[in-house]
């Protein structure tokens, strides 16, 4: 990964506003943002809910509208709509001479089914909010909204124009919204990713790649009492080619191979003719993303079988070359804050992972810290949401 140097960000803040008064106006109105992330968690969005997705992407779409954004559907069959929302910068300091915008990354799906709403509904008990979607991520998405928000109550705004990229699919690999992220990588000057914080509300520098594979096996049915001998049994060949495959992983190296979902034949009295499994690996290195596709495309079935390997990479790695301008900067905007920025590698890929491939600095996990990402536990750490909204808005009001 090589970032040019041409487009790494402005070393120097160009700091138009006072972080203790964006602090404060965004900390008088935590009420509002976080009645805001209600009405967006109790909108259930599951990957695939064209009508869920569909219903929260128009609630979006009137939050920016009357910010004086032009907000542009990209309607994807069977996955709901994709939003670009254009926020206009302040024109100033000729950061907008060279035409460059600042791309934003945010996702409107969960991974959570419908129905998870009513057994975890949305609920303040402290100083966390939990429910489904809170911190993956609409916590972030109301974040946004408020930094460009606050900085307009303060006087200012985004240095450069902002597009910020809603998109409907990426906790299923973002295969409908890849093309939009691509296209608008192609003009922007840098990537920030609104997905949550790491632990201590560290920012993601660093993740590791993902691949996705099935392994299929096509054996031959037979009547299990009667011509068993006749059969060829694909589970049986597929379970050696699972320890095969997971036989592969190399923690030392950080990679890792799932046999995350198998399945094969039709009931206990038929010799299985099919047997499936869908492996998921994680690497952090390109050579060991290599050394795994080799391995799984050479491995060879029970006679008689047919066996076959479909997938390949999803997303390669974020590698920290392509964050490290970009978390200095913003480590800096955060000290003004009074807040440390830790910095973490993750196992997890994001779209962050696509811009990076793409050649462009990338700074991930500005989210806000919470815990239970995926789960039925998870949950937003409320007093996080003021101060990382203020970081969002000075790093927007600064590149
Ligand atoms: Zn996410």
């Amino acid at each position: 990964m090589t970032v040019e140097p041409s487009r790494a960000p402005a070393p120097l803040p160009v700091q138009a506003s006072s972080p203790a008064a964006l602090a404060a106006y965004l900390s008088s109105h935590l009420d509002d943002m976080v009645e805001e992330m209600r009405r967006l968690v109790e909108i259930e969005t599951p990957s695939g809910d064209e009508q869920g997705i569909a219903t929260a992407a128009a609630l979006l779409a009137g939050r920016w509208r009357p910010l004086g954004c032009r907000v542009d559907e990209y309607p994807a069959p069977g996955v709901g709509v994709h939003l670009a929302v254009h926020i206009p910068g302040r024109g100033e300091d000729g950061a907008q001479g060279d035409g460059r915008y600042v791309l934003v990354l945010g996702h409107v799906d969960t991974v959570h089914p419908r129905g998870t709403l009513a057994a975890t509904p949305f609920r303040v008990q402290g100083d966390r909010a939990w429910g489904p979607g809170t911190y993956d991520m609409k916590g972030a998405l109301v974040m946004m909204a408020w930094a460009v928000q606050a900085l307009r109550a303060v006087g200012s705004g985004p240095r450069r124009p902002v597009t910020l990229l809603l998109t409907a699919d990426e906790e299923v690999g973002s295969h409908t919204s890849r093309p939009l992220i691509d296209r608008f990588a192609a003009g922007a000057t840098c990537a920030l990713v609104l997905e949550p914080a790491a632990p201590g509300g560290a920012v993601k520098t660093a993740r590791k790649g993902v691949a996705q594979y099935r392994l299929s096996v096509t054996g031959r049915s037979a009547h299990a009492g009667n011509d068993f001998s006749r059969g060829i049994n694909a589970n049986v060949a597929l379970a050696r080619l699972v320890l095969a495959a997971a036989s592969l992983s190399d923690p030392e190296r950080g990679t890792t191979v799932n046999v995350g979902v198998i399945g094969g034949g039709t009931r206990p009295n038929v010799v299985p003719e099919r047997a499936w499994a869908d492996i998921d690996v994680r690497f952090t290195t390109r050579a060991e993303a290599e050394r795994i596709d080799r391995a799984l495309r050479a491995l060879t079935a029970d006679g008689g079988t047919v066996f076959e390997v479909s997938g390949g990479v999803n997303r390669w790695p974020l590698e920290r070359t392509a964050s490290a301008g970009l978390y200095e900067h913003a480590r800096a905007l955060a000290a003004s804050l009074g807040l440390e920025l830790p910095e973490a590698q993750v196992g997890g890929a994001s779209d962050g992972n696509l811009t990076a491939e793409l050649g462009l600095p990338t700074l991930d996990g500005l989210g806000p810290e919470g815990d239970g990402a995926h789960s039925s536990q998870e949950h937003v750490y409320l007093p996080s949401l003021p101060v990382r909204t203020a970081l969002l808005a000075l790093i927007l009001e600064t590149l």
